[in-house]
């Protein structure tokens, strides 16, 4: 068709090619209808050459008979062709958003920090919604016209060449007008969703900040920037419309002036006895059909455009390669049971511009034993957990679980053997028995779930429950911080780790639940490795041994009792002088 060529179009193929049975079978249909609707004017054409000639009622009502069978069956072939294509698009659309939503995935953290949740949606749902429009649309309306147009161009210089010329020279020009401008505007359609990308992303992200911009104050510079956004994507709009809008009127007008000047040439060549009535009056009938086919293109092409940029987009963001790929080793590089953590002269920064967040860690967390990790906010306690989890490539050194380098290992691997429990909990909005075997993907009996929920101390929580592990929770917000933090420890111990990694995963429990539940912790830490972060030092009292990290360093490391009782240590310091508070950060310089 146009002009298009590289990634997009490619996408476009590789999605139309599972549906090459469904699209030929679509294909045979049109063109019945679209022969009918050929036939059609041809027809008109006869009936008032028999009615100017005198022929019989009987063939003339023969004649008007065959042409009304023929809009009529033509019209029913079309629904069935609409039919047709909407649902081959739909199913072809389904896949691609499925193959965007697995590749996004696989994309890492670092890619995921600089794209929000709102343009994520707008590419695997708007882009893939336009680009399934499209489909639909491409079949019926223009690939369909398309074939319509040149057959009637075929049926016109058949009728006289100098008038079927005139026609084609006129399409060829309406043509040559559509597809210069449908380029033109392409970047402005781009430029468009892009806007409107930003500003659902935006919009998302003060919704979900709500309680904090509200207790802030901020709702002002919420609305102030939501105006800012709006004001950048109506002018986007405005931009694309225009341009897309424009192409429409000059081709519509270029086509109309050639379709006059056919039907002027049809009347000179009536009147020097060349052609029947019945011929110009088909003629007129192709010309005023031929108009039509590339009206509809042409509204098309907003579509067009759209899905073409959605296409680019979309192939885009399937060329993005994840920089973290899985590694050669299964699960059978790893033995079983709890398994040694170690850090080996790990050097990391978020980006390549910016300070490293760890530098020069060398830390080993024997299997089995229990690490706590203080240290004042920004010093690197959570990046270490994220290097351990291989959320980051470390920049340089290397982190091994089991004695195998984590970028060894097949990434579902690691994760299997490695939990992680942060202050963040993400709870679905699905029952509870869901929230807990993440949808299924964990084979578990429910007396095994009830058996976990137990064990953190959410039994009374469970009790009162009228629908048990049934029932319905509401995303995060229909527990208490604290008991969704249990429900977050519930699930991950469900998956059995070897290693498990607490980041300040207790810090909403108020210290008489989190003593209540730390027996129950030790129980369920037993025969693991845990690595375990805390502002709260009483959390740390039973681990075996403490890191202190400053600045990205280890600047202490030794067995916990041994650094209680040293009182020069700042680990013992801190015991003495915060009295078992969280007061950490003042202290540990
Ligand atoms: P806290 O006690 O507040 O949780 P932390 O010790 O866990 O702090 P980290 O989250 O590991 O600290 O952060 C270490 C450094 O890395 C900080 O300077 C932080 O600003 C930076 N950092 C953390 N996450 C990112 C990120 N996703 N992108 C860029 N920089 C980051
Ligand atoms: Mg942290």
């Amino acid at each position: 068709m146009a002009r298009v060529r590289g990634p997009e179009t490619r996408l476009l193929f590789s999605m139309l090619r599972p549906e090459r049975r469904a699209a030929t079978g679509v294909l045979a249909v049109l063109l019945v209808a679209l022969s009918l609707r050929l036939a059609m004017p041809a027809l008109l054409g006869r009936f008032v050459d028999g009615a100017i000639a005198g022929r019989s009622i009987d063939a003339l009502v023969q004649i008007a008979g065959m042409y009304v069978a023929a809009a009529v069956i033509a019209e029913a072939l079309q629904l069935v062709v609409m039919w047709g294509s909407l649902h081959l698009s739909w199913r072809a659309g389904n896949r691609l958003r499925e193959r965007l939503l697995r590749h996004a995935l696989r994309l890492e953290m670092a890619w995921h920090g600089k794209h929000s949740p709102g343009q994520l949606i707008e590419r695997i749902d708007g882009d893939v919604e336009a680009l399934a429009i499209f489909f639909s649309n491409v079949l019926v309306h223009v690939l369909g016209n398309v074939v319509l147009m040149i057959a009637m161009l075929g049926v016109a210089l058949f009728i006289d060449p100098r008038a079927g010329a005139l026609l084609v020279l006129s399409a060829i020009a309406g043509g040559f007008v559509l597809i210069r401008l449908r380029a033109a505007a392409v970047p402005a359609r781009e430029a468009e969703r892009e806007a409107n990308a930003q500003l659902y992303g935006d919009l998302e992200e003060r919704l979900g900040g709500l309680e904090d911009l509200r207790a802030n104050g901020a709702g002002r510079y919420a609305v102030h920037r939501l105006h800012v956004n709006s004001s950048r994507s109506w002018h986007a709009a405005r931009r694309a419309s225009f341009l897309g809008d424009g192409s429409y009127a000059v081709a519509a007008a270029t086509f109309a002036a050639g379709s006059v000047a056919t039907l002027a040439l049809g009347f000179v060549l009536h009147d020097r006895g060349l052609l029947t009535v019945g011929q110009v009056l088909a003629l007129f009938r192709y010309s005023e059909m031929l108009r039509q086919p590339l009206e509809r293109i042409a509204d098309q092409l907003k579509e067009f455009q759209k899905a073409l940029a959605g296409a680019r987009r979309a192939s885009w963001m399937l060329a993005t390669d994840p920089s973290i790929t899985d590694g050669p080793l299964g699960a059978e590089a790893l033995p079983d049971g709890a398994l040694a953590v170690r850090f080996e002269r790990v050097s990391f920064a978020y980006a390549a511009d910016s300070e490293p967040a760890v530098r020069d860690i060398d830390l080993e967390v024997p299997a089995g034993s229990h690490l706590g990790v203080i240290g004042r906010t920004g010093s690197g306690k959570t990046t270490l957990g994220r290097l351990a989890l291989r959320l980051w490539d470390v920049g340089e050194g290397r982190v091994t679980i089991g004695g195998v380098d984590v970028r060894e290992l097949r990434q579902d691997v690691l994760r299997g053997r490695v939990a992680v429990v942060t202050q963040d909990v993400e709870l679905f909005r699905a029952s509870l028995r869901e929230n807990l075997t993440i949808f299924g993907a964990r084979a578990v009996s429910d007396d095994e779930l009830t058996g976990v929920l137990r064990r953190v101390g959410l039994s009374t929580w469970l009790d009162a429950q009228p629908e048990g592990l049934d029932t319905q929770l509401e995303g995060s917000s229909s527990l208490s911080a604290g008991e969704a933090q249990l429900l977050a420890f519930a699930r991950a111990f469900l998956a059995d780790p070897s290693v498990v990694i607490l980041d300040e995963a207790s810090s909403r429990l108020d210290p008489k639940t989190e003593s209540h539940i730390t027996a129950a912790m030790q129980d369920l830490l037993a025969g693991r490795t845990a690595i375990i972060v805390a502002h709260r030092l009483a959390t740390l009292d039973a681990v075996d041994t403490i890191a202190v990290v400053d600045d990205g360093r280890i600047v202490e490391h030794g067995p916990r009792d041994a650094l209680a009782a040293d009182a020069d240590s700042r680990y013992g310091r801190l015991l003495r002088v915060a009295d078992r508070r969280s007061i950490i950060d003042e202290v540990v310089q």
